[in-house]
């Protein structure tokens, strides 16, 4: 099962997306975007995006469709290619013989379950060893936020504590989903990215206007 994560390093877009921006509501030029996306699917297959709402909706498709509201795609079509896009979100895609799904997991996806949810879907649908792939995203020393809101998270994910190198309230998101996913079966392999740390990647922390970088899997 084929799967890619893009990069900022080989596309045409504007200032101050710069380079292989793949997001439409960023305010970036739509044909470039169009171009970049054009781009992206001759080295996959006709791409499927989503309109991502770090909510828990998980969408069978069977063919392309218009962009459904969603954070997780599933498909069993081996001719087109899902895509996940983030900016310091993990891309997740998750891999088995006959069915494949793409997730944007940020917080709040962390904590409405939507991994496992697609997991549990994706095995109603037959599959079986299913396997994730986290890419890039930002990272547990990167990601500081309220103490409050770490909190929270580490109530269901008592492994997302995590500090940054001021000693300040963090959250380490792939460690904890990687720990959600294990508890459900799926091993897990992770990006050594991080998109805050690397200027190749889009980030919204770095940039509150900022591209979007994305995670494709295809059959
Ligand atoms: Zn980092």
């Amino acid at each position: 099962m084929p799967t890619l994560f893009t990069d900022r390093r080989s596309g045409h877009s504007r200032a101050p997306y710069e380079s292989f921006n793949l997001a439409l509501h960023v305010g970036d030029d739509s044909l470039v975007v169009a171009q970049n996306r054009e781009k992206l699917a001759s080295l996959s297959a006709p791409l499927q995006f989503m309109n991502q709402v770090h909510g828990d909706a998980v969408v069978v498709i069977d063919d392309l469709v218009n962009e459904p509201t969603a954070d997780a795609l599933i498909t069993q079509n081996p001719h087109i290619a899902l895509a996940v896009m983030v900016a310091d979100c993990i891309p997740l895609l998750l891999v088995s013989d006959s069915v494949i799904a793409a997730v944007h997991v940020g917080r709040r996806g962390l904590v409405n379950g939507i991994a496992v949810k697609t997991v549990n879907k994706m095995r109603e649908l037959g599959a079986s060893h299913i396997r994730a792939e986290l890419g890039p995203s930002i990272c547990g020393k990167c990601y500081e936020v309220p103490q409050d809101l770490a909190d929270e998270v580490a109530l269901l994910h008592p492994v997302a504590m995590s500090m940054t190198i001021f000693s300040s309230p963090a959250l380490d998101l792939p460690r904890a989903l990687v720990a959600a996913l294990e508890a459900v079966g799926v091993s897990s392999q992770v990006s050594p990215v991080c998109t805050l740390e690397n200027p190749n990647y889009f980030s919204y922390r770095r940039h509150n206007i900022t591209g979007r970088t994305a995670g494709v899997i295809w059959l």
